[in-house]
């Protein structure tokens, strides 16, 4: 422990974001970086706790009052290398993940919690910028031969540590760049794709390789993959989306809200899109059904295309601003959170149900009708309630349905494969992370559902030592979950 007197003296201070009027008007990332002392005092705050909840907060077990501690006595090298023993990519978790360990940061119980999640990213981008971060390939090559279908952060991570336990790694990504939705869900203003290709770039140094635009399922198949690999990852995320089958929804004007956000950053990458396939909000009146992430960055991206007003649409009630009694540390808090993206503007408005898109006579969407709910309990079980004569209309010319996923997408691949599938639409796996197909194992959303980048993560590397044991009989890769 840093400071013992740290977590008295100083307050939490949050990582300070870019103007709201500059953001607007680019795509770059919303925080800016914070300077070393400010770093070096918010470290401090760690009370270094006999048992630290941040542990089991982090998915991937991260040893944060380590590296809290090393930050503050200017260790940052020493930092990093910590950092990295139980992350692939602090980099992307840094700027992207909710950080359920601050939520259980034992300060929190009637404190500010410490800022792991500004440490943490701090860490790892001083470790590129000083050059502490090299391509390492590994000393000894096993001779085994795995697949990962997905690029995504649990491709990523699985891919990353097969490779440095010897075996010759292939990522197979159908779609033309590599990243899943760290490339083409979330919006570069939440990670620019330079912070990704600098990730990808040292795996290629350090061995592996990656195949753009192959589909796995079409332009290769599963028999291609258990034929020429003696190991199987399928990462392919869980990208079905929820629809909403209403009166109205086949106007023109209604898009799925990955749709709308995959071509803005095939945009910002450079690629020309045509007038099909780029959906502009500039001008437009936007509303998003669905309050969630995906929902924010939505509401993001339409802002800084110039839209006329965007409402973003919630079924359920609007959360309380504080924990209630039956929500207590160091459960994830159930409150209402305000994005940086909400910062940025727009209206939330909560407790309302989409009934019908309405058009303009001409095949597009011009309004929707909507209804107010009630929360009232009935046998004892709550409820959402229509409220009678509340139906109200909202002016929409797009509408960008952002209500979750509802698990793998069926059929190629997997109907090639045979795998076995569970209720919620995921690929069933052993406590091995092996599939019903043998040699043929799971990782990230694809078997667990629509989830978080640090749970990707955490699934890949534990996914590999599956793997790994497979291949070789036993192993020694860490296994987070
Ligand atoms: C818009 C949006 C924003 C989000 N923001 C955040 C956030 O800020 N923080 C956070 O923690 N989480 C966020 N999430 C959730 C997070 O991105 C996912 O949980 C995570 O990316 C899952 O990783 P994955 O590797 O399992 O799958 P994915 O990232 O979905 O990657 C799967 C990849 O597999 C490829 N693929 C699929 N099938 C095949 C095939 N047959 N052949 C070849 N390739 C194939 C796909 O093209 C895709 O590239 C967000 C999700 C969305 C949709
Ligand atoms: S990965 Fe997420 S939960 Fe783990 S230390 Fe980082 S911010 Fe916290």
């Amino acid at each position: 422990m840093g400071k013992p007197t740290g977590f008295i003296e100083i307050e939490r201070k949050k990582p300070a974001t870019r103007p709201v009027e500059e953001r607007l008007r680019d795509w770059r990332e919303v925080y800016v970086p914070t300077d070393p002392q400010a770093l070096r005092d918010q470290a401090s705050r760690c009370m270094d706790c006999g048992i630290p909840f941040c542990h089991q907060g982090c998915p991937l077990g991260n040893l944060i009052p380590t590296w809290n501690d090393l930050v503050y006595r200017d260790r940052w090298r020493t930092a990093s290398d910590r950092l990295h023993a139980t992350n692939n990519f602090p980099e992307f978790t840094g700027r992207l993940c909710p950080a359920p360990c601050e939520a259980s940061c034992v300060l929190g119980i009637n404190d500010a919690p410490v800022t792991i999640k500004a440490t943490e990213v701090a860490i790892v981008d001083r470790a590129f910028a000083e050059g502490w971060i090299a391509a390492r390939p590994p000393a000894r090559r096993t001779g085994k031969h795995v697949a990962v279908v997905g690029s995504g952060p649990a491709g990523l991570a699985a891919a990353d540590q097969l490779n440095r336990a010897g075996h010759a790694v292939t990522v197979f990504e159908r779609a033309d760049r590599i990243g899943g939705l760290l490339r083409y869900g979330i919006p570069a203003f939440k990670l620019e794709k330079r912070v990704l290709d600098r990730r990808l770039a040292l795996m290629a140094a350090e061995g592996v390789v990656f195949r753009t635009r192959a589909h796995v399922g079409i332009d290769v198949t599963a028999d291609d993959l258990l034929s020429d690999f003696d190991g199987v990852v399928l990462a392919g995320g869980a990208a079905a989306p929820r629809d909403l089958r209403i009166a109205g929804r086949d106007l023109r004007g209604i898009h799925f809200a990955m749709d709308y956000l995959t071509a803005q950053n095939r945009r910002s990458e450079g690629d020309e899109l045509s007038a099909g396939e780029y959906v502009s909000a500039a001008g437009r009146q936007v509303v998003i059904i669905g309050g969630g992430d995906t929902g924010a960055d939505c509401l993001g991206t339409a802002l800084r295309q110039a839209a006329a007003a965007v409402r973003q649409l919630e079924v359920m009630p609007r959360p309380p601003d504080a924990r209630t009694s039956g929500n207590p540390w160091p459960e994830w808090p159930q409150i209402f959170r305000v994005s940086t993206a909400h910062e940025e503007g727009g209206e939330r408005l909560f407790s309302v149900s989409t009934e019908e898109f309405l058009g303009d006579g001409h095949g597009r969407v011009r309004a929707l009708r909507a209804r107010r709910l009630d929360r009232v309990t009935v046998e004892g079980r709550p409820i959402l309630q229509p409220v009678a004569g509340s139906d109200f209309e909202l002016p929409a010319d797009l509408v960008l349905l952002a209500m979750g996923f509802t698990g793998a997408e069926r059929g190629g691949v997997l109907d090639q494969l045979g795998v076995r599938m569970t209720e919620r639409g995921t690929v069933w796996r052993d406590d091995a992370w092996m599939t019903s197909v043998p040699g043929v194992f799971a990782a990230g959303d694809m078997q667990r559902g629509q989830s978080l980048i640090v749970w990707a993560i955490a699934d890949g590397r534990s996914c590999a030592r599956g793997v790994d044991a497979y291949l070789m009989g036993e192993s020694e890769l860490p296994a987070p979950v």
